[in-house]
């Protein structure tokens, strides 16, 4: 109590939190979290809490790995950074690039030969932007600049990513986006079903409204389509079935780039090490960053296919990049990372055991009255609060009943988070199928618990 006192002052006092409405904050207290270990987090006043998080959706491999800790201990000893711009390199950085590169699928034969280090997922969508529109500048086709992004996505808070994100907030606030980005609607079925529609229907309609788009600011302007595989910070939004196959065709019709941002869906979250192979997307280029540590150093970058690259590497200077491109601690980190990964067969136990098993448990909790939709793909999970389970009417914004039964998650002792009325997890793959059981039995808590302050409030019936 007295370290969580102290902290919470120096907190309030001095610490800045992003996303954060600081008022808020201080009625309700900040949570001071002090330690972790495999699948737990432990606040400073002793409660443990299962992190369906992953902190923020970067500790796939789990808390407590001592091989992380000691490939970041020894290659400071060994060298803790050199730069990569005075024609030097170093170790890490190189063989971590060839892994990354052997890792990722082939499309159409094609490999991802090269990859360019950032430290974060928000620098390399930066790096996107600069990486397109360099590619089209050498191709001989300068007017093609403008990028296709999506409502309500999340790329990273730099002002270019922020910009090919479609947070409306940010927008607002940053006087967004730059010249040269434009957003279509997400295909978010149970927000944009016509009545009657399916999924499968409903996923070619959304995929269009990119052709629509395209045609409307002119194919040849259009330098390239960003999306992540499954919308995560957008509230884990899966697409129907069809959608990705019919945006596929779409790019390819128009001959623009695209890039698949998996900075939340890569390594084994959706059982895959890459999630673009799961859905049949052809990206040509990939962001990643988070889980490619497991979160326990920072390090984010862009896998880069054939076609740029060849085009990139033959066309004298990009000048671009940052101090730590390849910063070699983050790089050996990940290669340890990558290692334990690779042993535990984690993607492998996603796809093919606890990823199902996950989607069996959770699609129980549709049963419950404040529950409308219970979805998951992988280790993602999203259900929406409803007021009515029938028509999926929502609770009035300003109930906040995200937030209550957040609140009521994080007592019960288990991490989720609200977006709007979606409540999602994305927990760390190393769970088991008793750590599900687990999880499954504290959000239901939870739910109860949400329930119960509704009714007492006056605002449920039942
Ligand atoms: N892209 C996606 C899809 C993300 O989810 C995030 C972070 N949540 C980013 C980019 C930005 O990454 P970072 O916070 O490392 O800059």
């Amino acid at each position: 109590p007295d370290l969580t006192h102290e902290l919470r002052a120096l907190d309030a006092a001095h610490f800045l939190h992003p996303f954060t409405d600081h008022a808020a904050l201080a009625a309700k207290g900040v949570r001071v979290i002090t330690r972790a270990e495999g699948i737990w987090i432990w606040d400073a006043d002793g409660h443990r809490i299962l992190d369906g998080m992953s902190g923020l959706w970067c500790v796939n491999a789990g808390y407590g790995r001592r091989e992380l800790a000691e490939a970041a201990y020894h290659q400071m000893l060994t060298l803790p950074f050199y730069n990569t711009f005075f024609q030097t390199t170093t170790e890490p950085p190189v063989r971590l690039a060839r892994r990354l590169s052997e890792l990722a699928p082939p499309v159409d034969g094609r490999r991802f030969t090269h990859v360019f280090f950032t430290s974060s997922g928000s620098e390399a969508n930066d790096t996107n932007v600069r990486l397109v529109r360099r590619y089209w500048d050498l191709m001989g086709q300068p007017q093609r600049k403008v990028i296709i992004g999506r409502w309500n996505a999340y790329h990273g808070s730099t002002v270019a990513a922020a910009s090919l994100g479609g947070m409306r907030a940010m927008h607002e606030q940053g006087d967004l986006p730059i010249p040269g980005v434009v957003h279509i609607e997400q295909p978010y079925y149970w927000q944009h079903r016509l009545p009657g529609e399916t999924p499968e229907a409903f996923g070619v309609r959304a995929a269009r409204w990119l052709e629509e788009k395209i045609l409307e600011v002119g194919p040849d302007k259009v330098a390239a389509f960003i999306a992540e595989p499954v919308q995560g910070a957008g509230g884990v939004i899966i697409p129907p079935a069809t959608y990705w196959p019919e945006v596929q065709r779409i790019v390819e019709r128009y001959g623009i780039l695209l890039i698949s941002d998996e900075v939340i869906c890569a390594f084994g979250r959706l059982g895959h090490w890459f999630a673009y192979e799961r859905f049949g997307i052809k990206p040509d280029l990939v962001t990643f960053a988070k889980a490619v540590t497991s979160g326990y150093v920072p390090l984010g970058g862009v896998l880069v296919g054939e076609r740029v690259a060849r085009v990139l590497v033959d066309g004298g200077e990009f000048t671009h990049g940052y101090t730590y491109s390849g910063h070699p601690v983050a790089c050996a980190v990940a290669l340890a990372n990558l290692d334990l990964m690779q042993r535990e067969r984690l993607p492998e136990r996603v796809r093919d055991d606890t990823g199902p098993y996950l989607a069996e448990r959770f699609a129980t909790l549709a049963d419950h009255p404040l529950v409308g939709v219970a979805e998951s793909c992988g280790m993602v999970a999203g259900l929406i609060l409803v007021r009515d389970k029938a028509t999926l009417e929502p609770f009035p914004e300003d109930w906040e009943v995200g937030l209550l039964c957040r609140q009521h998650c994080f007592d019960t002792g288990v991490v989720m988070r609200a977006v709007g009325a979606r409540m999602i997890i994305a927990p760390p793959l190393v769970m088991t199928r008793a750590d599900i059981d687990v999880m499954i039995g504290l959000i239901r808590r939870a739910l109860d618990a949400t329930w119960a302050d509704l009714q007492r409030q006056g605002r449920v019936q039942g």
